[in-house]
C-alpha cells in the first residue's frame, strides 16, 4: 500500500455495515479504500446459511443507496409477528395492517445479500478494495492517522473500524467498551415444514432462551429460519443436548407449521455484547457490531450497523462538501451524538429482554403473563413497539 492524499478514507472490514458505508460515500465521487483480512474471493464465498431480519427502515437506507430493488427481489416480507411465553396460549400479534408502513422487516439469505453488495463494490470506480491486510498499528499524527499493515503503511484523514465484534481497530486505537458474557450458545439453521408460515415470524421466550422462527423465501412458503438460544453447558451436558436435538427442538416447536420435514446442519454463536463508551477517539471511529454487538434476540444488530453506516457517512459526505477536516472531532462527534439514543436504547431493549425472560421467579412468571395480555390489548403500545422495532423512530438529537 502506498500513501494516499489527504480527504482520504480508509475502512477496515468489508461485511455488510463496511461495505454500505463504502458505496454510500463513494457514490458521491469520494475515494474510499476498503480492507479485509480476508480477500474477495473468500469474502464471496463464505459460508454463510444465516438470514437475516432487514427491517423497514433499513429497506429505506438501502433503497437510497440503490441496492433495495436488487435485495426485495429475494427477500421474504414479515406481515405478523408472534411473541409468546413458551408455548402458552397467551401472545403478543403484531400485525403490518395496523401500521400502513409496508411489512415489519424482510428476511434475506446473507450469501445473497453479501453477492449484491461486492456487485456494487467491484463496479464502483472510487472504492479501491484491498484483500489479505493484517493491520499491525495504529498512529495518530496530528491532522492525518496512520494504518501499519503487513502490506505497508497508509495515511488517511479518518480510519473507520467496521471489523465487526472483535474488532482490532477498537484495539489498537484504545476505544473503551462495556463487555458482557451471556452465557449462552445460539444454534442458527433452517427448516422445512409441512404447513405454509404465511408471511409470519413467531418468537417464543423459554427460561432457557428465545427461540426464533423467521419465515424465509421459498416457492411453498414452507421454509424458516431457526435462531434457537440455549444456556452455555459444560461439555458433558452439551453432548447429551446435541444427541437429543430435535427432539428437545420439536418440543419447543411443538407443531406450530405443521411436520418438519428436513433440518439443515446447525451452525453455533457464541453470545455476548460490547459496547463502546464513545466510539471515536483520535480520527479512529467504529461503526457496526465493532461499535455497538447486541444480543441477536430481537434481530437488530445488523438494522443497528446500518443505521451507523448512513448517519457517518452523512457527517463525511457533509464535512467534505463544505471542505472541512473529515476526520475532525467536530465530525465524528457530530455522528456519535446522533447515534447515541438508539444505541442505547436497543442495547437495553436486548439486554432487558433477555434477562426477564429468563427469569423464573413465581411473581415475574405471573407478572409477564399478565404484561403479555395487557401489551396485547394496546394498540398504543403495539404501534409505538412497531415504529421502534421497524427502526422508524428518528432519536438523533
Ligand atoms: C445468530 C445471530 C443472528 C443474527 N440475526 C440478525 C438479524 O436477523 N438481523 C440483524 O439486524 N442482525 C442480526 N445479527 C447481527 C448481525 O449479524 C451483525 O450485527 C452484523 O453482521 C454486523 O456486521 P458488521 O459488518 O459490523 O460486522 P461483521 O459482519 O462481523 O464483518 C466484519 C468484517 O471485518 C473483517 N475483519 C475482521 N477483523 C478484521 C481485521 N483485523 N482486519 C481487517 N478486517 C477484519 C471480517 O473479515 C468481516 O468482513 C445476528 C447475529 C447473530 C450472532
Amino acid at each position: 500500500m502506498s500513501k494516499i492524499k489527504k480527504h482520504s478514507i480508509t475502512v477496515v472490514g468489508s461485511g455488510f455495515v463496511g461495505m454500505i458505508l463504502a458505496i454510500k460515500i463513494a457514490k458521491k465521487g469520494i475515494n474510499v479504500t476498503l480492507i479485509d483480512k480476508s480477500n474477495k474471493k473468500n469474502l464471496s464465498n463464505i459460508k454463510d446459511s444465516r438470514t437475516t431480519a432487514i427491517s423497514q427502515g433499513s429497506a429505506r437506507i438501502l433503497d437510497e443507496i440503490g441496492l433495495w430493488s436488487k435485495i426485495s427481489k429475494k427477500c421474504q416480507p414479515i406481515k405478523n409477528i408472534i411473541v409468546t411465553e413458551g408455548i402458552s396460549n397467551d401472545k403478543i400479534h403484531f400485525n403490518s395492517g395496523d401500521l400502513k408502513e409496508g411489512a415489519l422487516g424482510y428476511i434475506v439469505d446473507n450469501k445473497y445479500l453479501k453477492k449484491i453488495f461486492f456487485e456494487e463494490i467491484n463496479k464502483s470506480p472510487t472504492i479501491f478494495f484491498r484483500g489479505n491486510i493484517i493491520i499491525q498499528n495504529i498512529i495518530h499524527q496530528n491532522e492525518e492517522v496512520k494504518l501499519i499493515t503487513n502490506k505497508g503503511s497508509v495515511v488517511s484523514s479518518v480510519i473507520i473500524g467496521a471489523d465487526g465484534r472483535y474488532s482490532k481497530t477498537r484495539f489498537l486505537a484504545n476505544i473503551k467498551y462495556y463487555f458482557h458474557n451471556y452465557n449462552q450458545i445460539a444454534y442458527v439453521f433452517n427448516i422445512t415444514h409441512s404447513k405454509s408460515h404465511g408471511s409470519l415470524a413467531l418468537e417464543r421466550f423459554f427460561p432457557s432462551g428465545p427461540l426464533a422462527l423467521l419465515p424465509m423465501k421459498s416457492q411453498k412458503n414452507n421454509k424458516s429460519s431457526v435462531v434457537w438460544t440455549i444456556k452455555n453447558l459444560d461439555r458433558k451436558n452439551l453432548h447429551k443436548f446435541e444427541k437429543n436435538f430435535k427432539i428437545e427442538f420439536l418440543e419447543r416447536y411443538n407443531h406450530y407449521f405443521g411436520k418438519i420435514e428436513n433440518f439443515s446442519k446447525p451452525k453455533t454463536y457464541d453470545l455476548n455484547v460490547f459496547s463502546c463508551h464513545e466510539p471515536f477517539k483520535n480520527r479512529v471511529v467504529l461503526i457496526g457490531d465493532a461499535n455497538q454487538a447486541i444480543h441477536p434476540i430481537a434481530g437488530q444488530g445488523l438494522n443497528l450497523g446500518i443505521r451507523d453506516s448512513n448517519i457517518l457517512a452523512d457527517s463525511i459526505i457533509e464535512a467534505y462538501n463544505l471542505g472541512m477536516d473529515i476526520g475532525s472531532e467536530i465530525v465524528l462527534r457530530k455522528y456519535s451524538r446522533k447515534r447515541h439514543i438508539d444505541k442505547r436504547l436497543l442495547f437495553q431493549a436486548t439486554h432487558q429482554l433477555n434477562a426477564i425472560f429468563s427469569n423464573q421467579n413465581y411473581f415475574l412468571k405471573n407478572a409477564r403473563k399478565l404484561g403479555l395480555r395487557i401489551f396485547n390489548k394496546s394498540n398504543f403500545l403495539k404501534k409505538q413497539s412497531m415504529i421502534f422495532a421497524m427502526g422508524l423512530r428518528n432519536f438523533e438529537i
